[in-house]
């Protein structure tokens, strides 16, 4: 009989992305707990570790995309471009494991296939599928918002010949377009920078649209020694503009409603945002988030451009048969996405007037009997979001519940760092935190900080454990959907937001949408409360 040993710790992170990096780092050096991080990748990076697919590129701007809890790794680190490119990132990721020396603490190839609280023990006990299991009083997941696959269940693909990816589980030797017919499926944020870097070396690209997506350019380029140098002389001040805006980026909304200005006053405005690039279009007046009419000025205004790009009439009018009202889906920012349909090999497939019925050993099919050839296909099809990752861990709680079952109507969490029934779970950047609406490393920042503060100040206190109460959640719960009403976000029906992209999910509008700076202030509060809603006992 073979006995299998179990590694008892403090602390289990899950996930060496961002938020993992940074738990690992305060547990282990700020409060001097046994913490062990177990990643199912081979390298630190989480969604760059992954998605290294052709273009991409992240969207908020590279100053803001960092870490600010240190100043001389911020005084260290130089971004070269307005927005970090994958590769960059995942370089700043590998020296900031280096630096704090995390990768000893890390167990890299150890995907998390169960984990299971012990209540009579107060110990979460985590099983991976190699086998290795375990045990710690607190576990935290870190396993990002977009990190499960969407990978849609279209009859046949079993029978492609050629080769096919999901741009989230990317080859890392990458993928040789040259000479070849590529057919890509879906036009979010990744598949808009994807197609102008695979129309570039391809074939031929055939791009296959369901849904049509407002697109702001990026305006990527290097970044000049001057910027370079203020970033780095003014992180305070950075620091202090991001905490203090609803959505984390290092610039301020600007207090004026759309309905202030004279139309041509707001088609300058409008053009000078174009023209500058990003998501900061999103923030040339107050209330495209919140009033239709102001909104519906905006999509006016990128409709337009669509067809002042494309020369194709009837493409044009396709890419700009948009359904939504501007930014209540993720608004995805581009380098050349609407000039790529421009280009003599590529071609555009409105798959909402003819869906695709199947992919056959040569290509894709439509339902109107057409076949498209292809060698590659790529799935740009999004992700299981927020929840998807957290429920393929099959995560028990006490009793044995699962959060699957607890979860069965949508995700029910308090300030999105815990759910009744599984006490010491802290889950960064969950459902019900703003998470995606906030540029990432400033909400897991915050979320980070505030549950090591949390630990820490249970151990000063000899609590060894927690859980939010029902009650708490309960008006959570509701506070999230008031949130979410208040905003004409849930008016992009089909989003990832609510969970509509994954057939059979419940509908539920998933991230906190009342702003971070509001949200930060909420759990600061909740701390100065003695964490009020949380039951803590010893
Ligand atoms: P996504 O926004 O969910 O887009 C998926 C696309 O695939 C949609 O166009 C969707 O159409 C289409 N699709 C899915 N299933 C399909 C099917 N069966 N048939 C036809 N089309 C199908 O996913 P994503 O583009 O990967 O982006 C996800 C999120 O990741 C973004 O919103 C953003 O938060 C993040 N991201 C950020 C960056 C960045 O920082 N620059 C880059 C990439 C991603 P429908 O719309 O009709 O469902």
């Amino acid at each position: 009989m073979s006995t299998v040993a179990v590694e008892t710790l403090d602390a289990i992170v899950v996930g060496a992305g961002f938020s993992g990096l940074y738990q690992l780092h305060t547990l282990r050096d700020q409060l001097g707990l046994s913490v062990k991080l177990l990643e199912a990748g081979n390298g630190v990076g989480g969604t760059w570790y992954w998605n290294r697919y052709p273009g991409a590129r992240c969207d908020s701007e590279s100053h803001s995309y960092a870490y600010y809890f240190s100043e001389e790794l911020l005084q260290e680190w130089t971004w070269s471009e307005r927005y970090p490119g994958q590769a960059e990132i995942l370089r700043y990721l590998n020296h900031v494991a280096d630096r704090f020396e995390l990768k000893r603490d890390i167990r890299f190839g150890a995907r998390v296939s169960q984990a299971s609280y012990d209540a009579a023990a107060n110990r979460w006990q985590v099983r991976t599928e190699a086998g290795e299991t375990y045990r710690a009083r607190f576990l935290i997941t870190a396993v990002g918002c977009l990190s499960s696959a969407n990978i849609p269940d279209i009859p046949g693909l079993e029978s492609f010949a050629g080769a096919w990816y999901h741009t989230g589980q990317w080859p890392h030797q990458g993928v040789d377009f040259a000479g070849k017919r590529v057919g890509m499926i879906g036009t979010g944020s990744t598949g808009i920078q994807a197609a102008p870097v695979i129309a570039a070396s391809a074939q031929h690209l055939t791009v296959f649209q369901r849904t049509a997506n407002y697109s702001i350019p990026a305006r990527n380029a290097p970044l000049d020694e001057e910027f370079k140098l203020w970033a780095r002389d003014n992180t305070s001040r950075i620091r202090e503009v991001m905490h203090g805006t609803p959505n984390g980026h290092p610039f301020v909304i600007e207090d004026r409603s759309a309905h202030d200005v004279t139309p041509e006053q707001r088609q300058a405005i409008y053009e000078a945002a174009w023209e500058k690039g990003g998501l900061q279009f999103r923030a040339a007046f107050r209330d495209l988030l919140t009033d239709q009419a102001a909104n519906d000025t905006a999509s006016e205004f990128l409709r337009s451009k669509i067809g002042e790009i494309v020369k194709d009439p009837g493409t044009a009018a396709k890419l700009a048969a948009i359904d939504h009202p501007f930014a209540t889906k993720r608004p995805p920012i581009d380098t050349n996405y609407f000039e790529t349909f421009n280009r003599d090999n590529v071609t555009l497939v409105d798959v909402r007037a003819t869906p695709i019925e199947r992919i056959t050993p040569d290509g894709l099919m439509t339902r109107d009997g057409t076949l498209y050839p292809l060698d590659i296909i790529v799935f740009a099809t999004g992700f299981d979001a927020m929840t998807g990752p957290l429920l393929k861990m099959d995560i028990r709680g006490d009793g044995g519940v699962s959060l699957r079952d607890a979860w069965h109507a949508g995700p029910i969490t308090y300030l999105g760092l815990q759910t009744p029934g599984f006490p010491n779970l802290f889950t960064i950047t969950g459902p019900g935190s703003p998470s995606v609406l906030c540029n990432m490393p400033v909400a897991i920042e915050q979320h980070v900080d505030w549950i090591t503060d949390c630990i820490r100040d249970m151990r000063a206190r000899g609590l060894t454990r927690i859980e939010a109460t029902p009650e708490a959640t309960q008006r959570w719960v509701e506070h999230v959907n008031e949130a979410a009403n208040a905003t004409l976000l849930p008016k992009a029906g089909h989003s990832w937001y609510l969970g509509a992209n994954i057939p059979g999910k419940p509908r539920v509008f998933m991230p906190y949408a009342g702003g971070m700076a509001r949200y930060r202030a909420t759990c600061a509060d909740v701390a100065a409360r003695n964490y009020e809603g949380f039951a803590r006992t010893a």
